[in-house]
C-alpha cells in the first residue's frame, strides 16, 4: 500500500487532507477533538522528516461561502497544541494568500487553510479548483477516510495533479488495512451485526455480507421490515412499505448460499418513541396495533450474543435498538459487551458504520474492540463493495 513510510518528506511540503470536521459549541470551542487527534501521527511524520505540512479540510455545511461558524480559524490553537508545531493559518483555501503562505513555510511548520467548502467547487469536484489546491504542496497525502466515498476536489479530482506522489495517511492506512482483513480473509465464523434506523440504507451491505459472512444478524428498526415481509403484526414500529419484497428475496439468498440470517424473535415494544414510554416485552411478529418495537427483546439478546462469542470475525453497523434512550438500549449495550467478549477470546471485531460507534462510545467499550471505525458512510459503502474515489485516487497512476 502507498503509506507514509515508503517515503521521505525532508523539504518537502506535503498537502494533506484531513478530516477536521470536529464540532464545536455556541463559543466555538470544541467540544470533541479525536478527528484532530486522529492525523496527528501523519502530521507528526511529516515534521520529523523535516517536512512541512499544508493542512485542508472541510467543517460543517456551509451553504453559502464563508461563515465565521464553520471557520477552522477556531482550530489552530488546538492543532498547534496537539501537534507542538507552529501553525499558520491562510484565510483562503486558494489563491494569492494561500500560495504566498505555502511559498514561505518552513520545514517543522504547518500550514492550515481556511474550510474547503467556502467553495462550493469543492463538493462539485470541480478540476480548476482542485488545480488551484495542488500548486500549494509537491506531495499529497490524503488522511480523510470520512470522506474517502465522495469525488470532491480535495479528496480525489486533485490526485491527478501530483503524479505518483501521493500517498495514504495514517487514518487511511488502518482504516483500509482492517476493512480488508474482514473482506479479504476472514477467520471463521465470521458474523456481521446490522442494525440501524432503514433497511434501504442497508440493503446493499447486506447483500455484500451475503458473500463473505456466515451470519447476519438483523437488528434496529429495520429488522421490522423483514418481519412484516415474513406476515407478522409490526404495529406502529418503522417499515418501509416498498422493500418488503426486496427483504423477502435477501432471505431467500440467504438460504441459498448458506448463511444465517436471523432476525430478532422478539422486541422491547412502547406505546410511544419516547424515553418515559410504557414498554413491554412481546414476540416480534405480535405487536399490538399502537405499540412498536424499539429494542430487540431478552430472547434475541441471549441468541445474538451466543453468535457473536464463538465467533473468530465480528463486523457491527448500526445500534440493535433506539440506545440513545436508555429503556431501549440493553439490547445494544448486551451486543456491545458480547462484541468485547469475543475480542478478549480472540476474534478479530470491527465496529463502524451509522451509529454502532457512537454506541460502543457511549458503554465505554470503544478500547475492548479490535478496531472502531471512523468512516460512518465511507465505510458502509467499502463493505458495500464499491471502489471508493478517495483510495482509488491514491492507487491509480497515470498512464497505467
Ligand atoms: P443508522 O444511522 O441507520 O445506524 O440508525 C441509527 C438510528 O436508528 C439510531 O438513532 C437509533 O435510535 C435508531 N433506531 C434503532 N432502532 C430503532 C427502532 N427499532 N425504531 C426506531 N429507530 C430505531
Amino acid at each position: 500500500m502507498k503509506t507514509l513510510d515508503n517515503t521521505s518528506f525532508k523539504d518537502k511540503k506535503a498537502l494533506v487532507r484531513v478530516d477536521f470536521n470536529v464540532p464545536l459549541n455556541e463559543n466555538f470551542e470544541i467540544s470533541d477533538d479525536s478527528r484532530i487527534r486522529a492525523a496527528v501521527p501523519t502530521i507528526r511524520k511529516i515534521l520529523n522528516d523535516e517536512g512541512s505540512a499544508i493542512l485542508m479540510s472541510h467543517l460543517g455545511r456551509p451553504t453559502n461561502g464563508p461563515e465565521l461558524r464553520y471557520s477552522l480559524r477556531h482550530i489552530i490553537d488546538r492543532v498547534a497544541d496537539l501537534t507542538g508545531a507552529k501553525v499558520i493559518f491562510s484565510n483562503n483555501c486558494i489563491g494569492h494568500e494561500a500560495e504566498e503562505l505555502a511559498g514561505s513555510l518552513k520545514n517543522g511548520e504547518i500550514l492550515l487553510l481556511e474550510n474547503l467548502r467556502f467553495h462550493a467547487e469543492e463538493q462539485n469536484g470541480d478540476k480548476e479548483f482542485a488545480r488551484s489546491l495542488s500548486v500549494l504542496g509537491d506531495i499529497y497525502v490524503n488522511d480523510a477516510f470520512g470522506t474517502a466515498h465522495r469525488a470532491h476536489a480535495s479528496t480525489s479530482i486533485i490526485a491527478q495533479f501530483f503524479g505518483s506522489n501521493k500517498y495514504f495517511g495514517y487514518v487511511m492506512a488502518s482504516e483500509i488495512d482492517n476493512a480488508d482483513k474482514l473482506l479479504n480473509d476472514p477467520q471463521r465464523p465470521f458474523t456481521a451485526i446490522v442494525g440501524g434506523a432503514k433497511v434501504s440504507d442497508k440493503l446493499l451491505i447486506i447483500e455484500n455480507l451475503m458473500k463473505i459472512a456466515d451470519n447476519i444478524l438483523i437488528g434496529g428498526g429495520m429488522a421490522y421490515t423483514f418481519v412484516k415481509a415474513q406476515g407478522g403484526q409490526i404495529g406502529k414500529s418503522l417499515v418501509e412499505e416498498d422493500r418488503l419484497e426486496l427483504t423477502l428475496e435477501l432471505m431467500r439468498k440467504a438460504k441459498e448460499s448458506g448463511v444465517q440470517l436471523l432476525i430478532p424473535e422478539d422486541s422491547v415494544i412502547a406505546d410511544e418513541f419516547a424515553p418515559g414510554a410504557n414498554h413491554r416485552i412481546a414476540s416480534s411478529d405480535a405487536i399490538a396495533s399502537d405499540w412498536m418495537g424499539l429494542d430487540i427483546g431478552p430472547k434475541a439478546t441471549e441468541k445474538y450474543k451466543d453468535i457473536i462469542r464463538s465467533s473468530k470475525s465480528v463486523l457491527w453497523n448500526g445500534p440493535m435498538g433506539v440506545f440513545e434512550m436508555e429503556a431501549f438500549s440493553a439490547g445494544t449495550k448486551d451486543v456491545a459487551l458480547a462484541v468485547a467478549e469475543a475480542t478478549q477470546k480472540g476474534a478479530f471485531t470491527l465496529i463502524g458504520g451509522g451509529d454502532s460507534a457512537a454506541a460502543i462510545h457511549k458503554f465505554h467499550l470503544a478500547d475492548q474492540v479490535s478496531y472502531v471505525s471512523t468512516g460512518g458512510g465511507a465505510l458502509l459503502e467499502y463493505f458495500e463493495g464499491k471502489e471508493l474515489p478517495g483510495i482509488k485516487a491514491i492507487l491509480s497512476v497515470p498512464g497505467e
